[in-house]
């Protein structure tokens, strides 16, 4: 069982801003940005390398939860805005084999990431 599944099954604590009958979403616990955010399926995907057709539906519901979260937070706008990062495999920076995707707002993000 990973980290995440302990969060969802509320195991463990953690800070959690939005949850529906899909997905969950918290705050990062080691923050990359002054806003860190992950975007969780409840449903065990390990990877999006793994994602099969019929998760075609909840990884759309993930994309559309980030962008009310950010217009939640007043991140989705001209002058603010955002990032979604998802690490896939050892060499992508994948440390949790439970999908992810991570929000990242409140500073200037460079380009190319690291
Ligand atoms: P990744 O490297 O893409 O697999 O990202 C895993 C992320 O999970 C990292 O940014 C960690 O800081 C984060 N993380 C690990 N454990 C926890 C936890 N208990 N609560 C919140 N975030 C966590």
């Amino acid at each position: 069982m990973t980290i995440f599944q302990k969060i969802i099954d509320r195991e463990i604590p953690a800070d959690i801003l939005h949850e529906d009958e899909r997905c969950i979403v918290f705050r990062d616990i080691s923050p990359q940005a002054p806003v860190h955010l992950l975007i969780v399926p409840k449903k065990l995907i390990p990877r999006v390398g793994e994602a099969l057709p019929e998760d075609e539906a909840v990884l759309g519901h993930l994309l559309l939860t980030a962008a009310a979260v950010s217009t939640r937070l007043g991140l989705n706008s001209s002058t603010e805005g955002f990032r979604l990062v998802i690490n896939n495999g050892r060499a992508g920076g994948e440390a949790v084999p439970h999908l992810h995707i991570h929000l990242l707002a409140g500073r200037q993000l460079g380009w190319p990431p690291g």
